[in-house]
């Protein structure tokens, strides 16, 4: 993923942010609120390990391979009732041929009310953003882009499996979000459809039908990474504002409103447009920084994209998060 300036439209969105937080300030204090779910910050930890320990998942990758088998076998393992291997092929920036694989996986399939959890489990196959040049073509370990996202994924499947929700939950974990183009290519033109390669695929071919639609998405992004904060994605709060507003008020009921702040950040290419634009409203939670600006974690697109540098705490706060959207979404 990466980011767009949108200065001039963020300035006046920020504004009207400002406006809105003084009046919330007069509301009464909520009363106790009743935590649901059990979401294990060590094993969402040990399943973003386990990718990682895969090497880098780069697509087309004997590791990347071995890593798709596993998810996919992880998912059963935790009780989904379906789990299918959705593959294509599709035009990287360069021109060349790249295989995708998306990761499709459904629980409690008769519930016509339904929600999608998303992740890209793919790595990039550059460190790009390395201040070395000499390393710029070394591939990434992804601990926090890709595998931290899928890891709180994984969680939530394993809760999933144990206490059924009253809504179905389907989890996407999408491929070739992170091939896009290159900062060392000087691409010419608009290189923003050269990310999220999977995703776009799964959106020109929902498997779904009028009456099983989701409700909504979730987008997990960069959720591991040191003293993570999550300001609001820009596109998610501009074109899935009801459902941004919802995981934002969760995370404050949870007592977790400093990593949630309640003010939007950048604007980020990610698996959330093509969802957004085949209509499902899809919020991306993504390391975002600042207010505004917004920014990632310092690691990103480097070698420094490893274990070294994942936080439970940050994996904690979005699956809980995450886990009481889901239990306490009615029929
Ligand atoms: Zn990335």
């Amino acid at each position: 993923m990466r980011h767009i300036n949108y200065i001039v439209a963020l300035i006046i969105f920020a504004a009207l942010q400002a406006c809105s937080a003084k009046a919330e300030k007069t509301s009464a204090p909520a009363a106790k609120f009743e935590e649901r779910g059990h979401f294990s910050a060590d094993s969402a930890y040990a399943y973003t390990a386990r990718q990682v320990d895969f090497g880098p998942r780069t697509p087309g990758s004997a590791a990347h391979d071995a890593c798709a088998a596993w998810l996919e076998e992880s998912l059963r393992s935790f009780g989904a009732d379906t789990v299918m291997t959705l593959r294509s092929t599709a035009t990287a920036w360069d021109g060349s041929s790249i295989p995708v694989r998306n990761i499709f996986a459904r629980f409690n399939p008769g519930a016509t009310t339904r929600i999608l959890l998303t992740a890209h489990y793919d790595t990039r196959p550059w460190a790009d953003h390395e201040s070395d040049p000499d390393r710029h073509h070394t591939p990434i370990d992804g601990a926090n882009d890709g595998a931290s996202g899928v890891g709180v994924l994984l969680e939530i499947a394993r809760n999933l499996g144990l206490n059924t929700p009253e809504i179905g939950v389907d989890i996407l974990l999408n491929d070739c979000e992170d091939s896009g183009s290159p900062a060392f290519a000087d691409a010419q033109g608009d290189t923003e459809d050269t990310w999220c390669l999977g995703t776009q695929h799964f959106a020109a071919n929902l498997p779904y039908s009028a009456v099983d639609r989701p409700r909504f998405g979730i987008l997990l992004d960069m959720v591991g990474g040191r003293d993570a904060r999550f300001h609001k994605e820009y596109f998610s709060a501009m074109r899935a504002p009801a459902e941004t507003a919802k995981i934002w008020s969760m995370a404050a009921k949870l007592g977790l409103g400093d990593k949630f702040p309640a003010q939007v950040g950048g604007a980020i290419t990610d698996d959330h447009l093509p969802l957004l634009d085949a209509g499902i409203p899809t919020v991306d939670i993504i390391e975002n920084q600042n207010a505004v600006t917004g920014s990632f974690n310092p690691t990103w697109h480097t070698l420094d994209d490893n274990m070294d540098n994942i936080d439970r705490t940050s994996l904690d706060a979005v699956g809980r998060v995450v886990l009481n959207i889901i239990y306490y979404e009615k029929i």
